[in-house]
């Protein structure tokens, strides 16, 4: 197995230094870090379509898309077009505005929400489900999975995915006992601890939340009927559902993950959280609902909640516009796309004799560095983590920025052609070689 290499990166070097100067771990989200691959992370200067140009000039084909959200593409000329129409009439007013109407239409149309709240990230759509469950229910404990990954909330950083796995720590200091004594976390895709948590707690089980298909330890499909077993357990129980769609919503396919189980097996989540496409590469994010659910939230309701630019005329007008872009065409791109990058990526490693698992869901996949099926966080834990590292830097050498973590989706955009698509194909060899 090689060591980890960089190609021309000198100028994104002496930017990390002056920034780590003034930044704590020179990021502001820590899996930008290159912590878990080393190295140092490469400062992008522009992006277009599929392709990032960093400091140095290096052009590399985007695999994260600002992890998740370009689900168009970078630089997107009706995207720009919309949000420069949108700057030039202000940028905030704090007043009910045009976007946010057309924005939760668009939704509501789209999934399995009655109502909808925007918000300014992910964490605080997790975190006002939560608070409204327990406000709605009058309950106070929780339900999560191990590997699952719902924001930087305190009650919900218990056994999470993401950056915490990448930097290995299951917790994290600064949140006390308390925060998390509420909080019940599961093997995913276990139903008989499932049934015997609600068997011992269902009382006092205020809402089970999900990843409605896990993407923060890796992509792990919830086996088929997995998400209607949970929502008809909580439906029996009389706690609320919450399916957390802030990756997989309007990316996994046109209705998100609902699209691809609730829609066809027939069962609609109490609520939902949104994030990443729907603000189109801007901070928004969203949670909604059953709209009885929903009526208990502020002003109508007793359960408070804010946010000074919740529903940011911009950031609504980007999401907006993006969601009108993303038709049934785009996602079968994505999708075509992904099934030859997969087969690609799966033939490399085979080749190379590399342990591996491809796991999709919907237009959404991950690759493994590991021989078994990863069905819970356990196994997504088996990963060769080296041998991740190692592939990773040979992709990068070669012209393809990889998510920096073995624990992390692969993104891909309507933006992804051939030629992006056969940049990536050929780095495959080597870095499989790399990585052997
Ligand atoms: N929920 C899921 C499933 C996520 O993947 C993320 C972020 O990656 C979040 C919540 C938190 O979103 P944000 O980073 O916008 O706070």
């Amino acid at each position: 197995m090689s060591s980890p290499t960089s190609a021309v990166s000198a100028r994104s070097q002496a930017l990390f230094e002056r920034g780590s100067a003034v930044t704590p771990g020179g990021v502001n989200s820590p899996v930008r870090a290159f912590n878990a691959v080393g190295g140092t992370p490469r400062f992008i200067t522009s992006a277009r379509g599929a392709w990032l140009t960093d400091a140095d000039g290096n052009e590399l084909v985007d695999m994260i898309c600002s992890w998740g959200p370009m689900l168009l593409g970078h630089a997107h000329p009706e995207v720009l077009a919309a949000v420069n129409a949108a700057v030039a009439r202000g940028t905030s007013y704090g007043t009910p505005t045009v976007p946010e109407v057309e924005l939760a239409e668009e939704i509501v149309s789209r999934t399995p929400v009655e109502r909808v709240r925007f918000v300014s990230s992910g964490t605080e759509a997790t975190m006002s489900a939560i608070r409204l469950a327990r406000g709605f229910t009058g309950r106070d404990m929780i339900v999560k999975f191990a590997g699952c990954y719902h924001g930087h909330v305190d009650s919900l950083l218990v056994a999470a995915g993401s950056g915490l796995v990448t930097l290995g720590v299951p917790g994290t200091p600064g949140v006390p006992d308390s925060a998390t004594a509420l909080t019940l976390v599961l093997p995913y895709n276990d139903r008989a601890a499932v049934t015997q948590a609600f068997a011992e707690h269902g009382d006092r089980i205020a809402c089970l939340i999900t990843e409605a298909a896990p993407g923060n330890m890796g992509v792990v499909p919830p086996e088929p009927g997995f998400n209607q077993f949970l929502a008809e357990t909580c439906a029996a129980n009389g706690a609320l559902f919450i399916s957390d769609e802030v990756m997989t919503g309007f990316r996994a396919s046109r209705q998100g993950q609902w699209g691809l189980d609730g829609a066809v097996e027939g069962w609609r989540p109490d609520l939902v959280t949104f994030g990443k496409v729907m603000g189109g590469g801007f901070p928004a994010a969203a949670f909604g609902g059953r709209a009885d659910v929903m009526a208990h939230l502020a002003p109508q309701g007793g359960v408070y909640q804010a946010g000074t630019l919740s529903g940011n005329p911009i950031a609504t007008t980007a999401g907006l516009t993006t969601l009108r872009l993303a038709t049934d065409e785009v996602y079968a791109h994505i999708s075509a796309a992904g099934e030859v990058i997969k087969a690609g990526a799966a033939a490399a490693l085979t080749a190379a004799g590399v342990p591996h698992r491809v796991q999709s869901a919907g237009t959404m996949f991950s690759v493994f560095f590991t021989e078994n099926e990863v069905r819970d966080f356990d196994d997504a834990g088996t990963q060769h983590v080296a041998a991740h590292a190692a592939f990773f830097h040979s992709m990068l050498d070669a012209g393809v920025h990889l998510p920096p973590s073995a624990y992390e989706a692969w993104f891909l955009s309507a933006a992804h052609d051939d030629h992006a698509v056969q940049t990536v194909l050929d780095a495959f060899g080597p870095a499989a070689e790399a990585a052997a």
